[in-house]
């Protein structure tokens, strides 16, 4: 029988760079780690298969919730990384309009680092009204807000 606990340790884990979500019911079969293992089990070494961030970089939810009201999400790729932060977010939809195979609402992670060249990503970042989205360069580079 399985116990209140026992449901407790089978929560899901979302990663809070790229939102991938650890699902304990499937596990991570690439990382051999199987079916039913609960996210408290997985060895201290394991990373997020998407984003390669350690363990430490998750936490528990319900698994498909948009970010909570506040949060930050960072999204990766060689030479950029693209930062948005929620409460800044005003959801005038520019972003999504300049570049919809790069941000779509729809779509978890929501953000397709890889949607577009840098050179267009950083133009449409720089052009959000708020400042909710900004990127870093890996050579010291920075978006305008
Ligand atoms: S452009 Fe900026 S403020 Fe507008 S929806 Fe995108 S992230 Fe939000």
């Amino acid at each position: 029988m399985l116990t209140v606990k026992g449901v407790l340790r089978m929560k899901k884990f979302r990663c809070q760079v790229c939102d991938y979500v650890y699902n304990p019911e499937v596990g991570d079969p690439e990382s051999t780690v199987k079916p039913r293992t609960p996210f408290e089990d997985l060895p201290g070494s394991w990373r997020c298969p998407v984003c390669d961030v350690t363990i430490d970089e998750f936490d528990a939810e319900g698994a498909d919730e948009p970010a909570p009201k506040g949060a930050t999400r960072r999204y990766v790729r060689p030479g950029l990384t693209i930062i948005w932060q929620s409460a800044l977010c005003n959801h005038n939809g520019n972003c999504t309009r300049s570049l919809p195979g790069v941000f779509d609402l729809e779509r978890r992670p929501w953000v397709n680092v890889q949607g577009a060249d840098v050179d267009d990503l950083k133009g449409v970042i720089d052009e959000c009204p708020t400042g909710a989205l900004s990127y870093r360069t890996d050579d010291g580079g920075a978006s305008k807000k």
